[in-house]
């Protein structure tokens, strides 16, 4: 017959120092952990690294019967229960890896009692032959991980999480604790809504992570720049490259490799056994880099990653905070590096165009991606415009590059004038469209076949803009996309005006710009500048 497992220790203080080994809590974990063991529900917001494994760990070890924990990160189960077996908790997970006898082993023990805690994968939870499984033993809690996978504002959906709503009606004595390390207001809106834990107390931790120094440059040559950061500054350390595509991936793992570092290359493209195997590595081995798309780092535990860079743009703040996160999850100094160019904009402005889905859908991106640009295009400090961006105010923080080496500002109020109207020129009179780099050369006068195929040299903007260099009118087209003055569209992100722009051109509004400095990185530690 079902039996519920019995508690394990009197209290939370007990457990951590007994199974985990540490002497207090950190932050709103022991407000959290009294609310849970009490039967409350709660939802936590808390950083990554913050510390949010043990607010759900431990009440399961304090309350009578199995804590259930729905994670979306299958590939971690194994890790995770095999961490908590190595400190004494009876763990196991439910998921698709698992054969018929494997499962049944695992349900076996829940109904003997005999599991403090077990994973669950999303879709398992939704089916209704687990509910009812579960329905025969006792739960002493669910635990929602990974919570804001249930909102479809946010940049990581997972259809599963929507079935998780019925968890309320079917066990309305079971405490839920929903925990994100996404804390924007609406994905905070949504998943409390969704998930149905009106009842909630709500647990939002601050956000800063002052350890970590936050740096953007502009892209030039970004696999040499990225060499540049890492021999630099981060010699020898453990760091993740994030980039978005599996080629730009294999190649830049490739290229650092080929100039001595331990560089591993980890995507979704790779089986199984490969990527295990990399993870493996950079857990165990000292100054291991990968180089990933965003399908690595979720919930792995690396305490002393020096360094994150992004060699693209992340295509939302939310990612952004997410990724940059895991560096210095031991509070140690750490760095995160982000390049971006103009090409960036482009490609993905041209991604969300083509993307599947309805206008709504493709609004949000854009607002996603707006507002990576403006933290980019920030002159103010780094940290108060990612905090404010999460709803936290914060003063400026003396440990981002906007504050080590306050950008200059310039008024580009003519040099915008110039562009936009060769933009205006081309397309009234003679219905043509063209990316930057055409447009940058009608400007600066250079003379390339196409130029003379279209008579461009003909035009009345034809090198009015010599003043400035290549990079710099780069730079211009760039910030004019942030600032939605001008607009890439298809494939070859052909600039087009935005309403705004006919502000700039009458002379109705002035256009300030960020100086860039010419060469790239700068740091607090003595690079080169
Ligand atoms: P999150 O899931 O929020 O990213 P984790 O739960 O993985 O964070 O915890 C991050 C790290 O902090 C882990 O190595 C964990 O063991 C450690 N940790 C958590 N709580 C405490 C505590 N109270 N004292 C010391 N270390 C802690
Ligand atoms: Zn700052």
């Amino acid at each position: 017959t079902p039996r519920a497992t019995p508690p394990r220790f009197a209290s939370p203080a007990e457990a951590l120092r007994t199974v985990f080994g540490y002497d207090s809590f950190r932050g709103q974990q022991a407000a959290i952990i009294d609310r849970v063991v009490a039967g409350g529900d709660a939802v936590v917001l808390m950083p990554t690294g913050g510390g949010k494994s043990l607010c759900y760990q431990i009440p399961s070890l304090v309350r009578e019967g199995t804590g259930v924990v729905v994670s979306p990160l299958i590939a971690l189960m194994q890790d995770q229960v095999d961490a908590l077996t190595a400190v004494g908790v009876r763990a196991a997970f439910l998921n698709s890896t698992q054969d018929a006898g494997q499962r049944a082993a695992v349900e076996r023990d829940y109904l003997a009692g005999e599991l403090d805690i077990l994973y669950v994968a999303p879709e398992r939870l939704s089916s209704e032959a687990t509910k009812r499984f579960l329905e025969r033993g006792r739960v002493a809690l669910f635990a929602i991980d990974e919570a804001h996978c249930v909102s479809q504002w946010g940049h990581d959906f997972r259809p599963d999480y929507l079935a998780l709503s019925e968890l309320a009606d079917r066990w309305p004595d079971v405490p839920r604790i929903a925990l994100t390390a996404t804390a924007t207001e609406a994905t905070h809106r949504e998943l409390t809504e969704r998930l149905r834990l009106q009842d909630a107390e709500h647990f939002v931790s601050d956000f800063d992570r002052p350890n970590i120094q936050y740096r953007i440059v502009p892209k030039v040559e970004v696999r040499k720049q990225l060499l540049d950061f890492i021999t630099g500054e981060h010699p020898g350390e453990a760091g993740i490259v994030y980039a978005l595509s599996r080629n730009s991936v294999e190649r830049t793992a490739e290229f650092l490799s080929g100039r001595g570092l331990t560089a591993l290359p980890y995507h979704a493209g790779l089986d199984a056994q490969t990527r295990a195997r990399t993870q493996a590595r950079f857990l165990r081995e000292d100054g291991v880099i990968v180089v990933a798309t965003i399908a690595f780092g979720m919930g792995i535990d690396k305490p002393d990653v020096r360094f994150v860079a992004h060699i693209d743009l992340p295509k939302s703040v939310e990612g952004y905070y997410q990724e940059t996160g895991r560096a210095g999850r031991d509070g140690l100094p750490s760095t995160t590096w982000l390049a971006y160019g103009l090409q960036d904009v482009v490609q993905q402005r041209r991604m969300i165009d083509e993307s599947p889905g309805d206008l709504a859908h493709r609004r949000r991106l854009t607002q996603h991606l707006d507002a990576m640009l403006a933290l980019c295009e920030t002159v103010q400090c780094r940290r108060v415009n990612l905090l404010n961006y999460f709803g936290q105010r914060a003063t400026p923080c003396g440990n981002c590059d906007t504050c080590l080496t306050p950008p200059e500002t310039w008024d580009g109020t003519v040099p915008a004038q110039k562009l936009l109207s060769t933009v205006v020129r081309l397309q009234r009179e003679r219905n043509q469209r063209f990316g930057a780099g055409h447009l940058i050369d009608i400007l600066r006068a250079k003379r390339t076949p196409r130029v003379e195929q279209y008579g461009h040299d003909r035009l009345s903007t034809w090198g009015i803009g010599e003043d400035l260099g290549e990079s710099q009118w780069r730079g211009v087209v760039r910030q004019l996309i942030a600032q939605e003055l001008l607009k890439p569209e298809g494939e070859y992100g052909v600039l087009t005006l935005t309403p705004a722009s006919a502000e700039v051109l009458s002379g109705g509004r002035e256009v300030v710009l960020r100086r860039e400095p010419e060469r790239a990185a700068r740091s607090s530690r003595g690079g080169r500048s």
